[in-house]
C-alpha cells in the first residue's frame, strides 16, 4: 500500500481507465447477467454501507430482505415458504444441499455416502458443493431433448440418496427439465428436490403467462422442497444478489448458525457480513417493474431470440437444438477458433464442446435487434477467415 494516499481524482481516473477496457455490454452475448436496472444501482448505492449480517444496527435493511424473500415466496407459488438472500447461485445451491442433507440426518436416513442424483447438464456450481459437502454425484444422462428424464431419475434414488436436483435453464443450453413430471416421481421418496432455476426463475414464469409451452418448476409442483433463482441474472439487479427459497416456513433454519454474541440473530446464510445494498437493489426492481414489467422484458427477450434463430438459419446456420428460452446454441466447426477471432473483433461469445462444437449466444436483455444484425456479418466474416 502506498504511504501517502492519492488525490480522488487520481483514483477515480484510474478505476475508469481500467472500466473502460471491460467489454461493453452490447458486445456480450456470452453471459447470463445483463446491465442491472438504474434505479437498483441508484438504490444499491444509497445502501453501500449497509450490513445484514448485523440486523440489529441494519434492521430497516433486514425489513427490505424479508419483504424481497416474501416476493420471491409469492412469485415462486409458496407465500408461507422461508427463505434468504445469498451472493447468487452457488451459495444458493450449497445451502440447499445443506439443508437436504440436514434433513436426511433429521429422518434418520443419512448414511456415510451420501448421493445426490442430478444430469449430466447440472451447472458445475454443484461440483464445489459437493467437493464441499462430502456428497457423491450420481448422474443421470439427459434425453435427446437434454432433459433429465423423470423415470431414469426415479430409478437412481437409493438407500444413500439425500437429494435431487433439477434445473429450470440450464445455463448451457436454456433448457428447462419436465420439473412437473420429476416432482410426482421424487415426492414420498423421503429425498429432498430442489430446483435450480438460477437462470430461469425471473424468465420462465412471465414466459409461461405470455403462452410459451415451458414445464411449471415452481413450488405449485408437488415434491420440490427448494428453489434457487437469482436476481443478479435476468432479475435485473446489482452483483451479488441471488436466493434459495424453501417450502416449509421452517426449513430455511434447518442450517442455523449462532453467534458467540448476546441478540444476535442466528445466521442461515454462509456469508456473516452481507451486503444489503443487494437486497435493497432486488426491492427496487421488484417494486418498480412488477409483474407486467417483467412480462414486457420477457416478450422482448423472446422477440429478439427468435429474430436471432430467423437470421442464423436464413444465412445458412444450423442450430443445435430449437431454443426453449433465449440461449441459441448454434453447431459450427471450429467454434474455439472462430470464438477467438470473434473476440478479437470486440464480440464475447462462448463456445461448448460437449455434443459436438458448438457456439452459445445469450440473449439477455442488452442484446437488441441491432445488436444481432451487426453480430451476424462479423460471424460470417469469421467464419471465413
Ligand atoms: N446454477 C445455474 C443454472 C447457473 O446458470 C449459474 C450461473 O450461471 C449458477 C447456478 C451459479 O450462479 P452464480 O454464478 O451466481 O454463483
Amino acid at each position: 500500500m502506498r504511504n501517502t494516499g492519492a488525490l480522488a481524482s487520481d483514483v477515480r481516473r484510474r478505476i475508469e481507465a481500467q472500466l473502460a477496457d471491460d467489454v461493453p455490454w452490447n458486445r456480450v452475448l456470452n453471459s447470463i447477467c445483463t446491465e442491472p436496472h438504474p434505479l437498483a444501482v441508484e438504490m444499491a448505492s444509497r445502501a453501500a454501507h449497509t450490513n445484514l449480517g448485523d440486523v440489529r444496527i441494519f434492521r430497516g435493511t433486514k425489513r427490505i430482505e424479508r419483504e424481497v424473500v416474501r416476493l420471491l415466496l409469492e412469485l415462486l407459488g409458496n407465500p408461507g415458504g422461508s427463505g434468504s438472500l445469498v451472493s447468487g447461485g452457488t451459495e444458493a445451491n450449497l445451502i440447499a444441499m445443506l439443508v437436504a442433507r440436514e434433513t436426511a440426518r433429521a429422518r434418520g436416513r443419512l448414511t456415510e455416502r451420501p448421493e445426490v442424483v442430478v444430469s449430466s447438464t447440472v451447472h458445475f456450481s454443484f461440483t464445489k458443493v459437493f467437493h464441499l459437502l462430502g456428497l457423491t454425484p450420481v448422474v443421470v444422462p439427459v434425453d435427446d431433448d437434454l432433459r433429465m428424464p423423470a423415470k431414469e431419475t426415479a430409478r437412481r434414488i437409493g438407500e444413500h440418496t439425500v437429494a435431487v436436483v433439477a434445473t429450470a435453464g440450464s445455463s448451457e443450453f436454456g433448457v428447462v427439465d419436465a420439473v412437473d413430471e420429476i416432482g410426482p416421481v421424487v415426492a414420498g421418496r423421503g429425498v429432498h428436490l430442489h430446483v435450480d432455476a438460477a437462470t430461469g426463475g425471473f424468465i420462465i414464469p412471465f414466459a409461461r403467462e405470455l403462452g410459451h409451452d415451458l414445464p411449471q418448476f415452481d413450488f405449485t409442483v408437488e415434491g420440490v422442497d427448494s428453489i434457487t433463482i437469482d436476481p443478479h441474472k435476468y432479475g435485473l439487479a446489482n452483483v451479488p444478489a441471488g436466493a434459495v427459497l424453501f417450502r416449509g416456513a421452517e426449513d430455511a433454519g434447518r442450517f442455523s448458525v449462532d453467534s458467540f454474541f448476546v441478540d444476535t440473530p442466528v445466521h442461515h446464510t454462509l456469508l456473516g457480513t452481507r451486503p444489503g445494498a443487494a437486497a435493497v437493489s432486488v426491492y427496487a426492481v421488484l417494486e418498480h417493474l412488477g409483474r407486467d414489467g417483467f412480462r414486457d422484458i420477457t416478450r422482448t427477450n423472446f422477440e429478439v431470440t427468435r429474430y436471432l434463430v430467423d437470421s442464423l438459419r436464413a444465412a445458412g446456420y444450423e442450430l443445435f437444438a430449437e431454443p426453449q428460452l433465449n440461449i441459441v446454441v448454434v453447431r459450427l466447426p471450429h467454434a474455439a477458433r472462430i470464438s477467438q477471432l470473434l473476440e478479437s473483433r470486440g464480440w464475447i461469445v462462448s463456445t461448448s464442446k460437449r455434443f459436438g462444437e458448438t457456439l452459445r449466444l445469450v440473449v439477455t436483455r442488452h442484446v437488441t435487434r441491432e445488436t444481432v444484425d451487426e453480430f451476424l456479418p462479423a460471424l460470417q466474416q469469421a467464419c471465413q477467415d
